[in-house]
């Protein structure tokens, strides 16, 4: 017989459910900074356009990332307590329209290593695997996120030295690497980026197998591999467009006009989703009715537009 689970203590449960309750649902913008440099395109693609569901809060998750923030904190302190100048905590950084945006971790300077030097610092908390990994390979072999990360900073604010700066957050061991800007790199990546948000194809999978390593982590591997509909908001629409010379401006061209967060979150009767989500055959399209009707791999007939709450 199965042993029955032992219930979770109940001050415990009490703490995660006020960690949940505390958290801010939230749907990006744009493209994270963080995840600019990710392998897959695809991936970014579903991201800008909110194919699926956030990853639900919990209390874990909750405690992880405010440990982040506390570790990058002491670590500029640190820096701060030999010497170093340390300015720019939480400065914006955009670009791509304002569509890539992230928040840097701080601008340096005063390292022993080049005193003279202004530094753009990323802070990184690593298990042991990823620490020892940095220091055998080096950030951009080991951590290319993190290297897209520091590189696009240094690209928007000006700078062309950074300082990367991580701790093992096993043993409280530090470890740092200069990182070169490479301005080639750069603009390659942005110029990809810019693709991803003005198209409305999404870009090749990179893998075809679902349980590919990058694919069995990734949070749209329902929508990419297994024909879910994605969320239903204005991203997925036929009539959203993102706008170009803003900061992060998208509107609706069916009601010629610009879309908060909140209206995109809503959608509104009219949407109508991009074919390129739709995991159906299309079969018609009635311009006037404003209805697109789709064949399933059952043989059943779908008509988005008429049928919204059925995608829902
Ligand atoms: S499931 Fe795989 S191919 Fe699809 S978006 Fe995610 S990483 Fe890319
Ligand atoms: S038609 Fe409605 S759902 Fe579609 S983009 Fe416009 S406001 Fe959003």
């Amino acid at each position: 017989m199965a042993p029955i689970p032992k219930p979770k203590p109940s001050t415990i449960a009490a703490i995660d459910k006020h960690y949940v309750d505390e958290a801010r649902d939230w749907d990006s913008l744009g493209i994270s900074v963080s995840l600019a440099g990710a392998e897959c395109a695809r991936a970014l693609f579903y991201e800008f356009r909110w194919a699926s569901k956030p990853e639900p809060a919990t209390g874990k998750r909750q405690r992880l990332f405010e440990r982040g923030q506390d570790d990058e904190e002491k670590m500029l302190r640190d820096l701060r307590a030999i010497g170093v100048e340390v300015w720019g905590e939480q400065e914006r950084a955009r670009a791509v329209h304002g569509f890539v945006r992230g928040k840097l971790d701080g601008i340096a300077l005063g390292l022993l290593e080049a005193p003279k030097t202004i530094h753009v610092v990323e802070c990184k908390s690593l298990n042991t695997k990823g620490f020892k990994a940095v220091i055998k390979d080096g950030v951009k072999k080991a951590k290319p996120l993190h290297h897209a990360q520091i590189q696009i900073y240094m690209h928007v604010l000006g700078y062309d030295r950074g300082y990367y700066y991580i701790k093992c957050a096993d043993t409280q061991e530090y470890h740092s690497e200069r990182v070169e800007y490479d301005v080639e790199f750069c603009l390659r990546l942005l110029a990809n980026l810019e693709r991803i948000i003005f198209t409305d194809v999404p870009p090749p999978k990179i893998s075809e197998d679902p349980e590919f390593y990058l694919c069995r982590f990734c949070k749209h591997n329902s929508v990419c591999h297994n024909g879910l509909l994605p969320r239903v908001t204005c991203r997925t629409c036929i009539h959203f467009q993102p706008e170009r010379g803003g900061d992060c401006h998208v509107s609706c061209a069916r009601w010629a006009k610009p879309l908060s967060i909140d209206e995109q979150r809503a959608a509104c009767p009219a949407m109508l989703f991009n074919p390129a989500f739709v995991p159906y055959e299309q079969v018609d399209v009635d311009e006037e009715a404003e209805t697109i009707t789709y064949r399933k791999p059952d043989g059943s007939i779908w008509i988005d537009g008429a049928t919204r709450e059925e995608a829902a």
